[in-house]
């Protein structure tokens, strides 16, 4: 039992470091042991403590994990989920400037055209002109 803790305490001192290495680029956080993500920005994840925080990236690697998006932030469930409104009209994607405009807490996340365009939403003609 002793042998199997300390391989756990390794692993986790492990993705310590390589998040460490990945710093930079992470755009997603987590608390370890938490229930959430979060972008790394949000309010909440702000008051998770250095040693329990986990950076992520891209948003599937926290899912990946277990993690579900904070209620706050609302971050998407992959990085190249397209974004709407709740209320309805267009889909786009996450860069677009139309998106910048959204309330948070109304944004809802399509993995692809296809569910979006099921839900009844149309293409954005800014991001998503063919
Ligand atoms: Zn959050
Ligand atoms: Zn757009």
């Amino acid at each position: 039992m002793k042998k199997l803790l300390s391989i756990v305490v390794a692993g986790v001192f492990l993705a310590a470091g390589l998040g460490l290495v990945r710093a930079e680029d992470s755009a997603f956080v987590a608390s370890k042991g938490g229930e959430k993500y979060h972008y790394a920005d949000c309010s909440v994840a702000k008051k998770i403590s250095t040693d329990k925080l986990v950076k992520y990236a891209k948003p599937e690697d926290a899912v990946k994990e277990g993690y579900k998006p904070c209620k706050v932030c609302n971050p998407p469930p992959s990085a190249d989920a397209l974004v709407a409104t709740q209320d309805g009209g267009k889909y786009h994607k996450q860069n677009c400037k139309m998106v910048g405009n959204m309330k948070t807490e109304n944004k809802v996340y399509y993995k692809d055209t296809a569910v979006a365009e099921k839900a009844g939403y149309k293409p954005c003609g800014v991001c998503l002109k063919k």
